[in-house]
């Protein structure tokens, strides 16, 4: 089954909608990351044309060749893969969001790196919601003082929480790990900062992650296709 950019896009915010509608969310409050990563800044290009502004990358490369590629859009760059502390800089100077930032370190870099002529750097704490020893971010128990830690840097605006849930179809099983994010993300919107993003949910559990409180949502293969990896 192939379809167009055009048409699975329209397919995907149509769960989208659906999705708000049945967790009685109002319409338009979930926000659509198109992430794109293994794709050519052509299929970027065509959704970019159907009106998609907002994408993801993983890839710190891919990250860097198409924001050059594709300068003359207006595209809102969010870094939402794994960050090695050598690899900072041209996501500080590329990236509008970084969802994916797990430690101090990181934060500190990006902030210190940000050029200060552009707009502070929005980021997400990424929160290990299921506990496997293999997966990013922090520990749930650990998020609270990480996200005062980085609300605090001159360079960034700390916007929320983002998570990755295990690999499962068991659906009773993902939506506690993204009610967790939502608890943890609710006892810091009690502490003050100004938060307003919960990142969670892909193509296979968009709409469960959105009953479950996402306001932003990854979505990758229904928008462009089965990925190659290379
Ligand atoms: C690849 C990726 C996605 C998109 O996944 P799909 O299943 O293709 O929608 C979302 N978030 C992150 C962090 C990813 O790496």
């Amino acid at each position: 089954m192939t379809s167009s950019i055009p048409q699975a896009l329209q397919a995907v915010r149509q769960r989208l909608t659906l999705a708000e509608q049945e967790a009685g969310r109002p319409a338009g409050s979930v926000t659509l990351l198109a992430v794109s990563k293994t794709f050519p800044a052509a299929a970027i290009r065509e959704a970019y044309a159907d009106g998609q502004r907002a994408f993801g990358e993983n890839y710190v490369q891919e990250l860097e060749s198409k924001a050059q590629e594709l300068a003359d859009l207006a595209i809102e760059w969010h870094f939402i893969g794994p960050l090695q502390s050598n690899k900072t800089r041209p996501v500080a100077q590329t990236a509008h969001w970084v969802h994916s930032v797990e430690r101090l370190k990181i934060a500190e870099r990006l902030s210190a790196q940000r050029p200060p002529e552009l707009a502070l750097l929005n980021v997400c704490v990424q929160v290990n919601v299921s506990g496997e020893a293999s997966k990013s971010g922090c520990a749930p128990a650990e998020a609270r003082a990480l996200a005062q830690a980085v609300a605090a840097l001159p360079h960034l605006r700390l916007r929320g929480l983002m998570c990755i849930p295990e690999p499962t179809e068991d659906a009773s099983r993902l939506a506690a790990q993204f009610a967790l994010l939502r608890t943890i993300f609710q006892q810091l919107q009690a502490d003050g900062p100004a938060l307003d993003t919960l990142s969670m949910g892909m193509s296979a559990d968009m709409a469960l992650a959105v009953h479950e409180g996402a306001t932003l949502v990854r979505v990758g293969s229904a928008i462009f296709g089965a990925r190659n990896y290379h």
